[in-house]
Parts: structure tokens; C-alpha cells; sequence
């Protein structure tokens, strides 16, 4: 009967701990540092408890220190999580913000490529022919 408790609880921590790793396949790939080493925790929690369960259904470990520490993984398993989720939400909202800035920044000013002489690339007036700078011949076909 123990032994059932103790499977569901396994089962538990695990759910816990895998299911954000499903989940994030419907997430962009490139996550910050800060979340992988969140998860690369998560992960390490996952290895911990299942070499405490392989220890406790080989008789290593008492029911009651199985259950304890089962505990401990499946309260440090949640706390990164949340912690996960509160920066891929912090993430998200970085990246509207800065997709809102992009909307909102006139990037395309037109580059002032069409009055400019040809020889020295001083500015010129419109319909000179002659650049003053250095006294080059300014023809309409030097555009472009
Ligand atoms: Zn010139």
C-alpha cells in the first residue's frame, strides 16, 4: 500500500517537472540564459528524484525519508517554475515593447543619395551644374 503512495507520488513530481518541458515546445527556442539555468535546475531535480525513488523501491530509503525529500523536490520543482514563468512573461512583454518601438520608429528616412557630387560627395544646391566644393561638373545622369 505504501509502495502505491509513494509511486503516485513519484508521479507527481515528475508531472511537475516534465510537463513545462512539453509545454515549452509551443515556445520560440531561444530562451535567455537565466531561464535555461532555471530549467537545466528543473532537470537536475528531475534526475534527484528519480534516483530517490530507485533507492526507496530498492530499500535504501525509508518511507518516511522518501516521502520527505520527495516533498522537498516537488516544493523546489514548483518554485522554479513559477520563477520560469515569471521571466518568459517579463521576456514577452521586452519583446512587445520592443516590437512597438520598431512600429513606431521611422526607420525608412529617405537616404539623401540625390544631390551629392560625384567627385568629393559635398551636398549640393538643386539644378547646380557645377560642384563648388571642388569645381566638378554636376550632370542629372550622376544619379544613382
Ligand atoms: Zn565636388
Amino acid at each position: 500500500m505504501t509502495w502505491l503512495v509513494g509511486a503516485l507520488l513519484a508521479a507527481a513530481v515528475l508531472a511537475i517537472v516534465a510537463l513545462p518541458f512539453l509545454r515549452r515546445r509551443n515556445l520560440p527556442k531561444e530562451s535567455p540564459d537565466a531561464v535555461e539555468a532555471l530549467e537545466a535546475q528543473r532537470q537536475a531535480i528531475y534526475r534527484e528524484a528519480q534516483v530517490l525513488y530507485n533507492d526507496w523501491t530498492v530499500g535504501q530509503v525509508t518511507d518516511q525519508e522518501y516521502q520527505e525529500r520527495l516533498r522537498a523536490h516537488r516544493i523546489r520543482a514548483a518554485l522554479l517554475l513559477r520563477e520560469e514563468e515569471q521571466m518568459l512573461e517579463i521576456e514577452e512583454r521586452l519583446e512587445e515593447e520592443v516590437l512597438a518601438l520598431r512600429g513606431n520608429t521611422p526607420l525608412d528616412v529617405a537616404a539623401g543619395d540625390d544631390h551629392e557630387c560625384p567627385n568629393c560627395s559635398q551636398l549640393l544646391a538643386e539644378g547646380v551644374s557645377e560642384c563648388p566644393a571642388c569645381g566638378a561638373k554636376v550632370t542629372e545622369s550622376a544619379r544613382g
